[in-house]
């Protein structure tokens, strides 16, 4: 095994934590079988859900595009197989709050016919921006949990000056394999990604860091950059540490560097992509082919046989548990994501969705640790990987006090769960932290509502003005284009020219005469009468 001899760097904190991967990682990736039905959440990743392309009883091709991104920051969905779309409704999606969303629901046909595709033979023949377009156009996510559209990640600005891209395989919570194994069985697809984003973002080097507990991983890719000759591309071991994955850390461990606050890794000339992302880049560019599956691990104590599986987006969980020979009969809990950062499952009726890359079947019957006061160890911030203040952000969080909370740089903080796993007092602190974030979101969606709202009502006050002064201009000239009539007609009665005529002795003379007729018609009618 190759070790690089680049210097590399400590980040605060973090934990040395059993891995537990090698239960899932002793057979090679397996292919899951074609489902009889997909269940197609139209929204899968961060930011806005597409338009729908398709209706019910519409007949779809593998890989054609069931809906179409009006957003910027959002990312379409393509069917993952070809078949009938059989309903398009709200149906549970693998998501914390365990809300209903919207899918589209096909019935394959058996015969996973392929739309038209569109492979890329010459990458050099297409600018950075036509390759961010196809790449939107393919719907890829970040595949390392986060599923932030990828076309938006790799356009840093015209300001950024990308350096350095780094792929990340890390791969830091235990359990988790699919990265592992995806390096270790695609690493020629993998180097080939690499170098479409490198192209891309113009960057200088590309480092694939892959922590030292991967040994097959970092032969697999050391090979292919030997066999192709590869100057700018190296491997990176790095020391596995939880959670060296996180972004910040990643960057603080390659570079020494510091990532702002609230800036990005662009900031400092820096790019960061998963691996399975890279895969996923190469198989659009150079293949043609969008994102419509993704390697999955199912792991842990509870399943009979842990394994990577190759899986369509939107196969039900139950069947990858099912091929994965069904539960033990003590499994207890199913998670998806690891045991660290990932959220518990009330049901495997779900379907796979783009960000999923776990399924963790646990069998320790959940105890509920009794949690006692905080003592203020201070324990949990000598392992907090963010450098904060985990105590102080449990009071403010657990007093609601939301605004102090923010300048303790809450949102920060990347619910790695170290502070939990370290406190004496069991408090689930990481809920805490949710909890505020959550209400954060909330009050900003509800401050912008009644901003919106506030808009709409001074608009409308504004136009109501407006109007009522339009109305008040119309009679003022009517009013006006009148006693010039007046005017006129008593010029012209007594042969006086108009300008010397006194506007107001002409309004009187007016009404005496106005009155004087009435009179006259009144005599006349009584005369006629009486007669
Ligand atoms: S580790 Fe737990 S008990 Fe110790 S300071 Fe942090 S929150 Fe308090
Ligand atoms: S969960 Fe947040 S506060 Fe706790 S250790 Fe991780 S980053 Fe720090």
């Amino acid at each position: 095994m190759t070790r690089s001899s680049r210097q590399l760097w400590h980040f605060h904190g973090g934990l040395k934590l059993e891995s537990n991967k090698a239960i899932s990682t002793q057979s090679p990736i397996v292919k899951a079988r074609l489902p009889k039905r997909l269940i197609l959440p139209v929204q899968q990743h961060i930011g806005e859900a597409g338009a729908l392309l398709v209706k019910k009883g519409d007949k779809v091709l593998k890989g054609q595009a069931i809906t179409q991104s009006t957003e910027y920051v959002s990312a379409p969905v393509h069917a993952s197989s070809s078949g009938t779309v059989i309903d398009i409704d709200e149906y549970p999606a693998p998501h914390p709050s365990g809300l209903n969303t919207l899918c589209v629901v096909i019935e394959t046909d058996g015969e996973d016919k392929w739309t038209e595709l569109q492979p890329t033979h010459y990458i050099n023949t297409k600018s950075p921006a036509e390759l961010r377009q196809l790449i939107r156009k393919a719907g890829i996510v970040g595949l390392g949990g986060a599923a932030f559209p990828t076309a938006v990640k790799v356009n840093p600005g015209p300001q950024a000056h990308i350096e350095t891209l780094i792929i990340n395989g890390a791969e830091c919570e235990p359990y988790i394999s699919c990265d592992d194994m995806l390096m270790r069985e695609y690493a020629t697809e993998l180097i080939s990604g690499c170098g479409i984003i490198q192209y891309m973002v113009s960057a200088t080097h590309c480092l694939i860091t892959v922590e030292d507990n991967k040994p097959e991983a970092i032969k697999a890719i050391q090979a292919v950059i030997n066999e192709q000759a590869l100057h700018t591309i190296e491997v990176v071991s790095i020391p596995t540490i939880y959670p060296t994955g996180g972004e910040k850390q990643l960057i603080k461990v390659l570079t020494q560097k510091e990532v702002p606050s609230d800036g990005f890794p662009s900031d400092i000339g820096l790019l960061v992509q998963n691996v399975g992302t890279a895969v996923a880049v190469h198989k659009a560019i150079v293949l043609g082919e969008p994102l419509i599956s993704r390697i999955v691990t199912v792991t842990g104590e509870g399943v009979k046989q842990p394994q990577n599986m190759e899986v369509l987006i939107g196969t039900s969980m139950s069947e990858l548990i099912e091929q994965s020979g069904g539960y033990h009969d003590d499994a207890c809990k199913l998670i998806m994501g690891g045991p660290m950062m990932g959220f518990t499952l009330q049901t495997d009726h779900l379907p796979v969705i783009k960000g999923c890359n776990c399924l963790l079947v646990e069998n320790t019957p959940e105890e509920t640790p009794a949690t006692m006061p905080c003592i203020r160890c201070g324990a949990c911030a000598s392992v907090c990987p963010a450098q904060l203040l985990p105590q102080q952000l449990f009071w403010m969080a657990s007093s609601k006090n939301f605004e102090l909370v923010q300048d303790y740089h809450l949102f920060d903080c990347i619910e790695c769960g170290c502070c939990a796993q370290v406190c004496p007092s069991q408090i689930p602190l990481v809920q805490y932290y949710r909890f505020a974030k959550t209400e954060i979101w909330s009050q900003e969606r509800d401050r912008i509502k009644s901003d919106h709202a506030r808009v709409r009502h001074d608009f409308r006050q504004a136009r109501l003005e407006l109007e009522k002064k339009e109305r008040a201009e119309k009679l003022r000239k009517k009013k006006e284009l009148l006693e010039k009539k007046k005017i006129a007609e008593a010029a012209a009665k007594n042969d006086t020219p108009e300008t010397e005529i006194d506007p107001k002795k002409a309004a009187i003379e007016a009404a005496m005469k106005r009155v004087q007729d009435k009179k006259a018609a009144k005599q006349n009618n009584n005369t006629s009468s009486d007669e």
